[in-house]
C-alpha cells in the first residue's frame, strides 16, 4: 500500500484493538486485520478494472455505515484515486446526477444496495462506470502485516458532494493531504484517544460521518461503533446498556462520544420520555460527565432549547457546537472547557485555520478590537472567510465557481475561502479557557464567533434593517409553542423583504393546532425588537428537511408564501 499517513497510523495501534463494531450484530473487526483487507479490495479494484493504475480516477460507491464502508473508502485511497460516497438513500436521479457529474469509472457496492446500483446502471447515464460488489470483508482472521512502499498519495481524496441546501448539489475535491489536516486539527482540538469509542449515528456521504467521525478516529486508534439504522429508541438503549443493574446481560463497553446533528439531539430528547423508568436511569448515566466524554453538535444551528435540555438530562453535558463546510472541513469550534461552551457561539479557529470577519457592507476586515462600530456602537456583520491546510481543492469540473469562492490575500500568504456565512464576533467569557490551555498545547483560544446564518438565505433586509433568521429561529423556539420553525425572507413591495415564519407546533401545547400572528407577536414582544418579529406566520405539519437535517429555505418559502411570488 501506498504510504498514506492513515495508513502509517493504522499500521502503528495494538493490532488487538477494536476498530469497528456493529452495534445491532456486536460483531467486532480489530486494527490489525483491516489493512489486509484494504489491500486485497484495492487489488480487486485493480482486477475489475482490467488496470493497475486508477490514479485519480473516481470510484462512487454505495455502502452501509458497516466495516465494509471502511474498507472500501480505504482501499479507494490505496489505489490512488478519488472516492466518491453515494447516500444510499438517494433517489435514482440523485445518483445518476452525481455518476454523471463525477465522471466516474467505476461503481462499487455492497450486496444490500447491488440490486438499487444495477438498477440506476440501467438508466441513461453519460458515463459507464464498471460496477464491482465489494463487500464481506471478514477481517483477515489472522493479523497481517502489510507493507508500506515508498509511493506518495497520487491524487487520492475524496470527492463529497454538498447538501444541497441553497442548490444543486456541488462536488467538493478534497484531497488526501487535506483530509489528514483536518483530522490532525481535530485530534489536537478535540483529543481524539485510544480510549474513544465513538457512537456512529450519521450518514455517510457527508464530512460530518466520513472525516470526523470515520477518518479522524482511525488515526488514533479508536473505536467506532455503527448504530445504523438510525434508530432513537436503538441508541438509548444502547448507550444505556453498560449502566443497566443487570451488567452481565449487557457486556458493552461505555460510549466515550458522539457527534450528531441537531435533529438527531432532539430526537433523543423527545424518544427520552417515553422510554421506561430504569432504562431512563440508566441512559441519564449513560450521557452524564464523565462517562460520555465528549457530545458535539454541528452541521445546522444547535438551537439553545436543545442545548438546555441536553444538559439538565445529562446533569451538566454540554454540548459542544462546532462550525463546518463540505469545502473547509471543521473550520471553528469551541472548546473542550465546558465553561468555552457559550450558547450561539461556535467557538475559535480550529489549529492550523486561519479565519477571518469581512464587513458584508464595507467589505473591510474587521479587525481585533474593530467588533463594534463606533458611530452607532452596534455589531459589525462580517462574512467568515478561511484559509490552511485544510481547505479544498476545486469544486469538481467548475472552475468558474472555484475561483468566484476565493478571494487573494493582500498579504501574499494565498487566497481566502469566502464560505458565504455571516457572523458576529464577541471576546469569549472570563473565566473559561486558562484551566485549558495546558492540555491544549498550541490550540489558543480566540474570540468567539457567533453565527447568523447563510448570506444568500439567512440574512433577511427588511426595511433598511436586517435580521438573523437563526436569531429569531433561536427565540421563538424557546415558546413553548413551537416545535420546529423556520425564519425566512418573504417578499414584500413596501419593505423589500418581511420576516417570515414557518411553524410547526407544540401538539401537547397546542392542542387545537392553532396559532394566530397575534398570539406569535405577543409571545415574541418582550423578547425580540419590534422590526425583528415575523410580519407572516404560517402554521404547517411538517417542515422538509435533508439527511443533514436542514431546510432549503428558498424552496420552502416559494412553496409556503406561494401568493407572495408574482
Ligand atoms: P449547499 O452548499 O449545497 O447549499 P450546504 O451548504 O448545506 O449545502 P454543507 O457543506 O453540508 O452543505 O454545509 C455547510 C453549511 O452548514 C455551512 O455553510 C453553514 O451554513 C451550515 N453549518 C454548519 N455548521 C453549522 C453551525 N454549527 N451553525 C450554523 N450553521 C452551520
Ligand atoms: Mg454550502
Amino acid at each position: 500500500l501506498p504510504k498514506l499517513p492513515v495508513f502509517e497510523a493504522i499500521s502503528r495501534h495494538d493490532p488487538e484493538s477494536t476498530v469497528v463494531i456493529h452495534s445491532k450484530s456486536g460483531r467486532r473487526f480489530q486494527y490489525g486485520e483491516l489493512l489486509g483487507d484494504v489491500a486485497k479490495a484495492r487489488n480487486h479494484l485493480y482486477d475489475s478494472a482490467g488496470r493497475d493504475d486508477l490514479d485519480g480516477e473516481r470510484i462512487a460507491f454505495l455502502a452501509e455505515n458497516s466495516y465494509d464502508y471502511v474498507v472500501i473508502l480505504l482501499a479507494i485511497l490505496a489505489a490512488k484515486s478519488i472516492a466518491v460516497p453515494m447516500s444510499p438513500a438517494f433517489p435514482a436521479s440523485e445518483l445518476q446526477y452525481i455518476l454523471n457529474h463525477s465522471e466516474a469509472l467505476m461503481l462499487l457496492s455492497t450486496a444490500k444496495f447491488a440490486s438499487k446500483a444495477q438498477e440506476v446502471l440501467k438508466t441513461e447515464l453519460d458515463v459507464q462506470p464498471t460496477f464491482l460488489q465489494l463487500d464481506k470483508f471478514q477481517g483477515a482472521g489472522e493479523h497481517e502485516k502489510v507493507t508500506l512502499d515508498k509511493s506518495g498519495p497520487g491524487s487520492a481524496g475524496m470527492m463529497l458532494y454538498t447538501s444541497g441546501t441553497t442548490n444543486r448539489p456541488k462536488g467538493v475535491l478534497i484531497p488526501q493531504a487535506a483530509m489528514t489536516a483536518q483530522a490532525r486539527s481535530l485530534i489536537q482540538a478535540w483529543e481524539y484517544a485510544p480510549s474513544d469509542h465513538l457512537l456512529h449515528l450519521l450518514p455517510l456521504h457527508h464530512i460530518h460521518g466520513t472525516i470526523n467521525a470515520i477518518f479522524t478516529p482511525l488515526f488514533t486508534g479508536s473505536t467506532i461503533e455503527f448504530l445504523y439504522p438510525f434508530n432513537a429508541d436503538a441508541v438509548w438503549k444502547r448507550l444505556a446498556a453498560p449502566f443497566s443493574k443487570d451488567q452481565a446481560a449487557n457486556p458493552q463497553s461505555k460510549i466515550t462520544f458522539l457527534t450528531a446533528v441537531p435533529t438527531i439531539y432532539s430526537r433523543l430528547l423527545s424518544t427520552f420520555k417515553t422510554l421506561p423508568a430504569d432504562l431512563q436511569d440508566a441512559a441519564r448515566d449513560s450521557i452524564s460527565p464523565p462517562h460520555l466524554r465528549l457530545t458535539i453538535s454541528g452541521s445546522a444551528a444547535l438551537p439553545t432549547p436543545i442545548k438546555r435540555a441536553w444538559a439538565d438530562l445529562s446533569k451538566g453535558n454540554i454540548l459542544l457546537e462546532r462550525f463546518g463546510m463540505t469545502e473547509v472541513g471543521m473550520a471553528l469550534s469551541c472548546g473542550l472547557d465546558p465553561n468555552d461552551r457559550v450558547d450561539g457561539s461556535v467557538g475559535w479557529p480550529l489549529p492550523g485555520v486561519e479565519a477571518r470577519l469581512v464587513d458584508v457592507d464595507t467589505h473591510q476586515v474587521i479587525e481585533k478590537g474593530q467588533e463594534k462600530d463606533l458611530e452607532t456602537g452596534r455589531e459589525r456583520v462580517g462574512e467568515i472567510q478561511l484559509r490552511g491546510p485544510t481547505i479544498f481543492a476545486e469544486y469538481w469540473r467548475n472552475e468558474e465557481a472555484t475561483k468566484k469562492e476565493f478571494v487573494e490575500g493582500k498579504d501574499g500568504r494565498g487566497p481566502w475561502f469566502k464560505t458565504g456565512d455571516v457572523a458576529v464576533r464577541r471576546p469569549g467569557p472570563e473565566k473559561a479557557g486558562k484551566s485549558e490551555m495546558k492540555t491544549q498545547r498550541d490550540w489558543a483560544r480566540g474570540d468567539m464567533y457567533f453565527i447568523l446564518g447563510r448570506k444568500s438565505a439567512d440574512i433577511i433586509k427588511s426595511g433598511g434593517e436586517k435580521v438573523s433568521a437563526l436569531e429569531v429561529e433561536r427565540e421563538m423556539l424557546s415558546l413553548p409553542q413551537v416545535a420546529e420553525v423556520a425564519v425566512l425572507a418573504v417578499p414584500s413591495g413596501k419593505w423589500g423583504q418581511k420576516v417570515g415564519a414557518v411553524v410547526m407546533l407544540d401538539k401537547e401545547h397546542c392542542k387545537e393546532g392553532k396559532w394566530s400572528p397575534l398570539e406569535m407577536r405577543r409571545a415574541l414582544k418582550d423578547r425580540l425588537a419590534n422590526y425583528k418579529i415575523p410580519q407572516v406566520l404560517r402554521v404547517v405539519d411538517n417542515i422538509p428537511r435533508n439527511a443533514m437535517g436542514k431546510i432549503n429555505k428558498k424552496a420552502l418559502v416559494k412553496e409556503v408564501f406561494r401568493e407572495e411570488f408574482s
